[in-house]
Protein backbone atom coordinates (compact mmCIF):
# COMPACT_ATOMS: atom_id res chain seq x y z
CA UNK A 1 0.00 0.00 0.00
CA UNK A 2 1.11 3.41 -0.63
CA UNK A 3 1.80 5.54 2.28
CA UNK A 4 -0.14 9.10 2.82
CA UNK A 5 2.03 11.64 2.54
CA UNK A 6 1.42 15.10 3.08
CA UNK A 7 4.05 18.36 3.59
CA UNK A 8 3.08 21.52 5.45
CA UNK A 9 4.26 24.47 3.09
CA UNK A 10 4.54 25.32 -0.66
CA UNK A 11 8.10 27.22 -0.17
CA UNK A 12 10.98 26.06 -1.61
CA UNK A 13 11.67 23.11 0.71
CA UNK A 14 7.99 21.56 0.26
CA UNK A 15 7.39 22.44 -3.04
CA UNK A 16 11.33 20.31 -4.15
CA UNK A 17 9.98 17.51 -1.78
CA UNK A 18 6.47 17.71 -3.60
CA UNK A 19 7.89 18.11 -7.07
CA UNK A 20 10.35 14.83 -6.66
CA UNK A 21 7.73 12.88 -5.42
CA UNK A 22 5.86 13.67 -8.25
CA UNK A 23 8.63 13.15 -10.67
CA UNK A 24 8.64 9.28 -9.10
CA UNK A 25 4.64 9.10 -9.21
CA UNK A 26 4.01 9.19 -5.65
CA UNK A 27 0.80 11.16 -4.90
CA UNK A 28 1.30 13.90 -1.57
CA UNK A 29 -0.92 16.57 -0.51
CA UNK A 30 0.86 19.83 -0.20
CA UNK A 31 -1.10 21.57 2.28
CA UNK A 32 -0.41 25.36 1.82
CA UNK A 33 -2.22 28.36 4.17
CA UNK A 34 -1.50 31.11 1.39
CA UNK A 35 -5.00 30.99 -0.61
CA UNK A 36 -3.41 31.23 -4.21
CA UNK A 37 0.11 31.19 -5.54
CA UNK A 38 -0.19 35.29 -6.10
CA UNK A 39 -1.59 35.93 -2.43
CA UNK A 40 1.57 37.92 -1.16
CA UNK A 41 4.35 39.25 -3.19
CA UNK A 42 7.08 36.74 -4.12
CA UNK A 43 10.24 38.40 -2.48
CA UNK A 44 13.49 38.95 -4.04
CA UNK A 45 16.47 37.09 -5.83
CA UNK A 46 17.62 33.69 -4.54
CA UNK A 47 21.46 32.60 -6.15
CA UNK A 48 21.21 28.64 -6.07
CA UNK A 49 24.71 26.79 -5.63
CA UNK A 50 26.02 24.07 -7.53
CA UNK A 51 25.99 21.70 -4.68
CA UNK A 52 22.75 22.28 -3.23
CA UNK A 53 19.89 24.35 -4.48
CA UNK A 54 20.77 23.25 -8.11
CA UNK A 55 21.70 19.62 -7.34
CA UNK A 56 17.96 19.76 -5.75
CA UNK A 57 16.70 20.63 -9.01
CA UNK A 58 18.13 18.08 -11.39
CA UNK A 59 16.69 15.59 -8.78
CA UNK A 60 13.63 17.06 -10.01
CA UNK A 61 14.53 17.25 -13.57
CA UNK A 62 14.42 20.64 -13.91
CA UNK A 63 17.98 21.73 -13.99
CA UNK A 64 17.87 22.99 -17.74
CA UNK A 65 14.91 25.06 -16.97
CA UNK A 66 16.67 26.76 -13.81
CA UNK A 67 19.63 27.22 -16.54
CA UNK A 68 17.18 28.96 -18.98
CA UNK A 69 15.48 31.51 -16.27
CA UNK A 70 18.51 32.08 -14.04
CA UNK A 71 20.84 35.32 -14.44
CA UNK A 72 24.58 34.12 -13.78
CA UNK A 73 25.46 37.74 -14.11
CA UNK A 74 23.73 38.35 -10.91
CA UNK A 75 26.68 36.61 -9.22
CA UNK A 76 28.64 40.45 -9.62
CA UNK A 77 29.09 42.05 -6.56
CA UNK A 78 30.69 44.98 -5.62
CA UNK A 79 31.54 46.64 -2.13
CA UNK A 80 31.53 50.19 -1.48
CA UNK A 81 32.85 52.30 1.44
CA UNK A 82 30.42 54.09 3.35
CA UNK A 83 31.70 57.50 1.04
CA UNK A 84 30.56 55.70 -2.22
CA UNK A 85 34.75 54.82 -3.07
CA UNK A 86 34.23 51.16 -4.69
CA UNK A 87 36.32 48.82 -2.79
CA UNK A 88 35.92 45.10 -4.62
CA UNK A 89 34.24 45.13 -8.31
CA UNK A 90 33.78 41.24 -8.98
CA UNK A 91 32.18 40.03 -12.06
CA UNK A 92 31.77 36.61 -12.59
CA UNK A 93 33.76 34.91 -15.68
CA UNK A 94 31.35 34.00 -19.01
CA UNK A 95 30.71 29.95 -18.08
CA UNK A 96 30.51 30.54 -14.18
CA UNK A 97 27.61 28.98 -12.73
CA UNK A 98 28.42 27.98 -9.48
CA UNK A 99 25.61 30.74 -7.55
CA UNK A 100 23.44 32.32 -10.66
CA UNK A 101 20.36 33.83 -9.40
CA UNK A 102 16.71 33.47 -10.00
CA UNK A 103 13.48 35.40 -8.99
CA UNK A 104 11.88 33.50 -5.90
CA UNK A 105 8.28 33.66 -7.89
CA UNK A 106 10.07 31.94 -11.21
CA UNK A 107 11.69 29.16 -9.08
CA UNK A 108 8.47 28.62 -7.53
CA UNK A 109 6.43 28.70 -11.05
CA UNK A 110 9.28 26.60 -11.91
CA UNK A 111 8.74 23.99 -8.94
CA UNK A 112 4.77 24.52 -8.94
CA UNK A 113 4.55 22.87 -12.55
CA UNK A 114 1.95 19.98 -12.59
CA UNK A 115 1.76 19.92 -8.84
CA UNK A 116 -2.02 20.46 -7.02
CA UNK A 117 -1.59 22.26 -4.07
CA UNK A 118 -4.26 22.33 -1.92
CA UNK A 119 -4.74 26.52 -1.24
CA UNK A 120 -5.94 28.21 1.65
CA UNK A 121 -5.02 25.12 4.43
CA UNK A 122 -3.57 26.47 7.12
CA UNK A 123 -2.59 24.06 9.57
CA UNK A 124 -2.52 24.70 13.29
CA UNK A 125 -1.24 21.79 14.73
CA UNK A 126 0.05 18.28 14.26
CA UNK A 127 -0.74 15.36 16.35
CA UNK A 128 1.68 12.17 16.16
CA UNK A 129 0.18 8.97 16.90
CA UNK A 130 2.45 6.33 15.92
CA UNK A 131 -0.40 3.54 14.96
CA UNK A 132 -3.24 5.17 13.58
CA UNK A 133 -1.23 7.92 11.85
CA UNK A 134 -0.29 11.51 12.17
CA UNK A 135 -3.18 13.92 12.38
CA UNK A 136 -3.45 17.41 11.17
CA UNK A 137 -5.62 19.78 12.56
CA UNK A 138 -6.34 22.89 10.34
CA UNK A 139 -7.95 26.23 11.43
CA UNK A 140 -11.35 26.01 9.55
CA UNK A 141 -11.69 22.86 12.41
CA UNK A 142 -11.21 19.80 9.59
CA UNK A 143 -8.68 17.22 9.90
CA UNK A 144 -6.40 15.05 8.06
CA UNK A 145 -4.42 11.77 9.12
CA UNK A 146 -1.64 10.87 7.18
CA UNK A 147 1.62 8.30 7.62
CA UNK A 148 3.99 11.00 7.31
CA UNK A 149 3.66 14.65 7.55
CA UNK A 150 6.90 16.94 6.56
CA UNK A 151 6.93 20.33 8.42
CA UNK A 152 8.45 22.60 5.46
CA UNK A 153 6.16 25.27 7.04
CA UNK A 154 9.09 28.24 7.75
CA UNK A 155 10.35 29.83 10.61
CA UNK A 156 7.14 29.94 13.14
CA UNK A 157 6.87 26.12 12.13
CA UNK A 158 3.06 24.87 13.44
CA UNK A 159 4.79 21.49 13.03
CA UNK A 160 7.68 21.92 15.06
CA UNK A 161 5.87 21.26 18.67
CA UNK A 162 5.12 17.96 17.26
CA UNK A 163 8.93 16.91 17.87
CA UNK A 164 10.63 20.18 19.22
CA UNK A 165 10.08 22.56 21.91
CA UNK A 166 12.44 25.11 20.71
CA UNK A 167 10.90 28.86 19.35
CA UNK A 168 13.22 31.32 17.16
CA UNK A 169 15.36 33.52 18.73
CA UNK A 170 16.29 36.73 17.85
CA UNK A 171 19.83 37.79 16.28
CA UNK A 172 20.05 41.20 17.66
CA UNK A 173 19.68 42.24 14.15
CA UNK A 174 17.00 43.87 11.78
CA UNK A 175 16.41 43.72 8.53
CA UNK A 176 14.09 46.51 6.47
CA UNK A 177 13.31 45.39 3.25
CA UNK A 178 12.52 48.09 0.04
CA UNK A 179 12.30 47.81 -3.26
CA UNK A 180 12.73 50.07 -7.14
CA UNK A 181 10.83 49.00 -9.63
CA UNK A 182 12.15 49.94 -13.55
CA UNK A 183 15.49 50.82 -11.89
CA UNK A 184 17.00 51.48 -15.26
CA UNK A 185 14.66 53.66 -16.57
CA UNK A 186 13.16 55.70 -13.37
CA UNK A 187 16.82 55.63 -11.10
CA UNK A 188 19.57 55.36 -13.98
CA UNK A 189 22.34 56.22 -11.52
CA UNK A 190 21.46 53.89 -9.04
CA UNK A 191 21.20 51.21 -11.72
CA UNK A 192 25.06 51.87 -12.56
CA UNK A 193 25.75 51.91 -8.97
CA UNK A 194 24.27 48.26 -8.09
CA UNK A 195 25.46 46.91 -11.59
CA UNK A 196 23.72 43.41 -13.17
CA UNK A 197 24.51 41.96 -9.28
CA UNK A 198 24.30 43.32 -6.05
CA UNK A 199 26.17 46.05 -4.43
CA UNK A 200 26.88 45.84 -0.51
CA UNK A 201 28.24 48.83 1.58
CA UNK A 202 28.99 47.82 5.23
CA UNK A 203 29.51 50.70 8.58
CA UNK A 204 29.86 50.05 12.18
CA UNK A 205 26.66 47.65 13.23
CA UNK A 206 24.76 48.39 9.52
CA UNK A 207 24.69 47.88 6.64
CA UNK A 208 22.93 48.24 3.28
CA UNK A 209 22.85 45.93 0.16
CA UNK A 210 20.76 46.17 -3.08
CA UNK A 211 19.89 43.09 -5.13
CA UNK A 212 19.00 43.31 -8.75
CA UNK A 213 16.10 40.79 -10.11
CA UNK A 214 14.71 40.65 -13.21
CA UNK A 215 13.13 43.29 -15.21
CA UNK A 216 14.92 46.22 -13.38
CA UNK A 217 13.04 45.46 -10.22
CA UNK A 218 15.55 45.46 -7.29
CA UNK A 219 15.41 44.58 -3.55
CA UNK A 220 17.08 47.12 -0.72
CA UNK A 221 18.11 45.57 2.63
CA UNK A 222 18.97 48.28 5.44
CA UNK A 223 20.37 45.65 8.15
CA UNK A 224 21.36 47.39 11.34
CA UNK A 225 21.92 45.99 14.88
CA UNK A 226 19.11 47.35 17.06
CA UNK A 227 16.64 46.55 19.85
CA UNK A 228 13.38 44.02 18.32
CA UNK A 229 11.21 47.16 19.45
CA UNK A 230 13.53 49.83 17.93
CA UNK A 231 10.32 51.06 16.02
CA UNK A 232 7.86 50.77 18.44
CA UNK A 233 7.46 54.61 17.99
CA UNK A 234 6.73 54.56 14.17
CA UNK A 235 3.65 53.86 12.42
CA UNK A 236 4.64 50.81 10.04
CA UNK A 237 2.67 51.82 7.12
CA UNK A 238 3.65 55.58 7.15
CA UNK A 239 6.65 54.88 4.51
CA UNK A 240 7.91 58.16 5.11
CA UNK A 241 8.56 58.14 8.50
CA UNK A 242 10.17 54.89 8.27
CA UNK A 243 12.53 55.94 5.35
CA UNK A 244 13.36 59.21 7.85
CA UNK A 245 14.27 56.76 10.44
CA UNK A 246 16.39 54.96 8.34
CA UNK A 247 17.95 57.96 6.95
CA UNK A 248 18.92 59.08 10.52
CA UNK A 249 20.42 55.77 11.40
CA UNK A 250 22.72 55.09 8.05
CA UNK A 251 23.49 59.72 8.45
CA UNK A 252 26.91 61.01 7.14
CA UNK A 253 26.78 57.92 4.17
CA UNK A 254 27.44 58.97 0.56
CA UNK A 255 24.46 60.55 -1.05
CA UNK A 256 24.61 58.30 -4.35
CA UNK A 257 24.09 55.27 -1.42
CA UNK A 258 21.30 56.74 0.43
CA UNK A 259 19.64 56.91 -2.87
CA UNK A 260 18.46 53.79 -2.38
CA UNK A 261 16.36 54.17 0.84
CA UNK A 262 15.23 58.07 -0.82
CA UNK A 263 13.68 55.79 -3.82
CA UNK A 264 12.63 53.13 -1.91
CA UNK A 265 8.69 52.27 -2.30
CA UNK A 266 7.12 50.59 0.64
CA UNK A 267 9.10 49.15 4.32
CA UNK A 268 9.23 45.99 5.25
CA UNK A 269 10.42 45.23 8.94
CA UNK A 270 12.22 41.68 9.20
CA UNK A 271 14.31 41.16 12.26
CA UNK A 272 16.50 38.05 12.06
CA UNK A 273 15.42 34.95 14.52
CA UNK A 274 17.68 32.09 14.17
CA UNK A 275 17.42 28.50 15.68
CA UNK A 276 19.82 27.04 17.86
CA UNK A 277 23.12 26.43 15.92
CA UNK A 278 22.51 22.43 15.98
CA UNK A 279 19.04 22.14 17.04
CA UNK A 280 17.94 17.99 16.68
CA UNK A 281 15.24 16.46 18.17
CA UNK A 282 14.47 13.33 19.63
CA UNK A 283 13.00 11.31 16.35
CA UNK A 284 9.08 11.47 15.91
CA UNK A 285 7.34 8.68 14.10
CA UNK A 286 5.05 10.18 11.40
CA UNK A 287 6.44 13.66 11.84
CA UNK A 288 9.70 15.61 10.38
CA UNK A 289 10.99 18.87 9.47
CA UNK A 290 13.11 20.38 7.01
CA UNK A 291 14.03 23.63 5.85
CA UNK A 292 13.84 26.96 8.20
CA UNK A 293 11.18 25.13 10.15
CA UNK A 294 14.03 22.23 11.44
CA UNK A 295 17.24 25.28 10.57
CA UNK A 296 16.48 28.93 10.78
CA UNK A 297 19.48 30.69 9.71
CA UNK A 298 20.55 34.13 9.29
CA UNK A 299 19.70 34.77 5.25
CA UNK A 300 23.47 34.45 3.75
CA UNK A 301 22.68 32.28 1.09
CA UNK A 302 22.28 28.92 2.09
CA UNK A 303 18.73 28.90 3.75
CA UNK A 304 16.39 28.08 0.75
CA UNK A 305 19.60 25.96 -0.93
CA UNK A 306 19.43 23.96 2.23
CA UNK A 307 15.42 23.58 2.16
CA UNK A 308 15.46 22.60 -1.73
CA UNK A 309 18.08 19.90 -1.21
CA UNK A 310 16.67 18.71 1.75
CA UNK A 311 13.20 18.61 0.14
CA UNK A 312 14.65 16.39 -2.90
CA UNK A 313 16.63 14.04 -0.82
CA UNK A 314 13.49 13.55 1.63
CA UNK A 315 11.22 12.62 -1.36
CA UNK A 316 13.92 10.31 -2.76
CA UNK A 317 14.28 8.72 0.33
CA UNK A 318 10.36 8.15 0.96
CA UNK A 319 9.87 7.12 -2.87
CA UNK A 320 12.72 3.97 -2.86
CA UNK A 321 11.51 2.99 0.11
CA UNK A 322 10.13 -0.29 0.12
CA UNK A 323 9.95 -1.08 4.13
CA UNK A 324 10.25 0.66 7.37
CA UNK A 325 9.34 4.56 6.09
CA UNK A 326 10.56 5.86 9.49
CA UNK A 327 13.65 4.32 9.35
CA UNK A 328 14.14 5.91 5.89
CA UNK A 329 12.98 9.42 7.72
CA UNK A 330 15.07 8.79 10.55
CA UNK A 331 18.43 8.48 8.12
CA UNK A 332 17.28 11.69 6.43
CA UNK A 333 17.55 13.72 9.81
CA UNK A 334 21.04 12.41 10.59
CA UNK A 335 22.43 13.96 7.70
CA UNK A 336 19.66 17.38 7.84
CA UNK A 337 21.35 18.14 10.73
CA UNK A 338 24.95 17.17 10.14
CA UNK A 339 25.06 19.24 7.02
CA UNK A 340 22.73 22.19 8.44
CA UNK A 341 24.48 22.39 11.70
CA UNK A 342 27.44 23.53 9.47
CA UNK A 343 25.96 25.83 7.55
CA UNK A 344 24.21 27.63 10.76
CA UNK A 345 27.84 27.96 12.50
CA UNK A 346 28.84 29.54 8.67
CA UNK A 347 25.94 31.82 8.44
CA UNK A 348 25.99 32.87 12.60
CA UNK A 349 29.52 33.51 12.11
CA UNK A 350 28.97 35.96 9.00
CA UNK A 351 26.13 37.79 10.43
CA UNK A 352 28.50 38.39 13.31
CA UNK A 353 31.26 40.14 10.48
CA UNK A 354 28.77 41.93 8.12
CA UNK A 355 26.65 43.69 10.71
CA UNK A 356 29.97 44.44 12.95
CA UNK A 357 31.59 47.15 14.68
CA UNK A 358 34.51 46.62 12.94
CA UNK A 359 33.70 47.15 8.88
CA UNK A 360 36.63 45.87 8.32
CA UNK A 361 36.01 42.54 8.97
CA UNK A 362 32.88 42.10 5.71
CA UNK A 363 35.25 43.18 3.66
CA UNK A 364 37.88 40.18 5.07
CA UNK A 365 34.95 37.75 4.92
CA UNK A 366 34.25 38.79 1.25
CA UNK A 367 37.86 38.62 0.39
CA UNK A 368 38.14 34.68 1.65
CA UNK A 369 34.99 33.19 0.48
CA UNK A 370 35.49 35.22 -3.00
CA UNK A 371 39.26 35.83 -3.67
CA UNK A 372 39.72 37.89 -7.23
C1 LIG B 1 15.91 38.83 2.78
C2 LIG B 1 16.21 37.38 2.64
C3 LIG B 1 17.07 36.96 1.60
C4 LIG B 1 17.37 35.62 1.45
N1 LIG B 1 18.21 35.23 0.44
C5 LIG B 1 18.54 33.93 0.31
C6 LIG B 1 19.41 33.48 -0.76
O1 LIG B 1 19.89 34.26 -1.59
N2 LIG B 1 19.70 32.15 -0.84
C7 LIG B 1 19.19 31.26 0.05
O2 LIG B 1 19.50 30.05 -0.05
N3 LIG B 1 18.34 31.63 1.04
C8 LIG B 1 18.01 32.93 1.19
N4 LIG B 1 17.15 33.32 2.19
C9 LIG B 1 16.59 32.31 3.10
C10 LIG B 1 15.38 31.64 2.44
O3 LIG B 1 14.43 32.62 2.05
C11 LIG B 1 14.71 30.65 3.38
O4 LIG B 1 15.68 29.89 4.03
C12 LIG B 1 13.79 29.72 2.57
O5 LIG B 1 12.72 30.43 1.99
C13 LIG B 1 13.24 28.60 3.45
O6 LIG B 1 12.41 27.79 2.69
P1 LIG B 1 11.31 26.89 3.38
O7 LIG B 1 10.63 26.15 2.26
O8 LIG B 1 11.90 26.11 4.49
O9 LIG B 1 10.30 27.92 4.08
P2 LIG B 1 9.50 29.19 3.54
O10 LIG B 1 10.11 29.71 2.30
O11 LIG B 1 9.34 30.10 4.70
O12 LIG B 1 8.06 28.61 3.15
C14 LIG B 1 7.15 28.20 4.13
C15 LIG B 1 5.77 28.03 3.50
O13 LIG B 1 4.91 27.48 4.48
C16 LIG B 1 3.68 28.19 4.48
N5 LIG B 1 3.12 28.09 5.84
C17 LIG B 1 3.58 28.69 6.95
N6 LIG B 1 2.84 28.35 8.01
C18 LIG B 1 1.86 27.54 7.54
C19 LIG B 1 0.76 26.88 8.16
N7 LIG B 1 0.56 27.00 9.49
N8 LIG B 1 -0.04 26.11 7.40
C20 LIG B 1 0.19 25.96 6.04
N9 LIG B 1 1.20 26.57 5.42
C21 LIG B 1 2.04 27.35 6.15
C22 LIG B 1 4.07 29.61 4.09
O14 LIG B 1 2.97 30.34 3.59
C23 LIG B 1 5.15 29.33 3.03
O15 LIG B 1 4.58 29.15 1.75
C24 LIG B 1 16.82 34.67 2.35
C25 LIG B 1 15.95 35.08 3.37
C26 LIG B 1 15.66 36.43 3.51
C27 LIG B 1 14.74 36.87 4.64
Amino acid sequence: MRHRIAVVGSGPGGLAFARVLHRHGHPVAVLERDTAPDARPPGGTLDLQEGLGQLALEKAGLLAEFRAASRPEGQAMRILDTDGTVLRDWLPGPDDRANPEIDRGQLRDLLLGPLDIRWGRHVTQVVPGAREGTVVRFADGRQETFDLVVGADGAWSRVRPAVSPVTPHYTGVTLVETSLDDVDTRHPGLARLIGDGSVAVYGVNRALVAQRGSGGHVKVYAQFRAPLDWHAHLDPNDAEAVRSALLALFDGWAAPVLGLLHHGTAFAHRPLHVLPESHTWTHVAGVTLLGDAAHLMPPLGAGANLALLEGAELAESVAACRGDLDEAVRAFEERMWARAGRWAKITAAGLERLVSPNPAEALALFDQVQPS
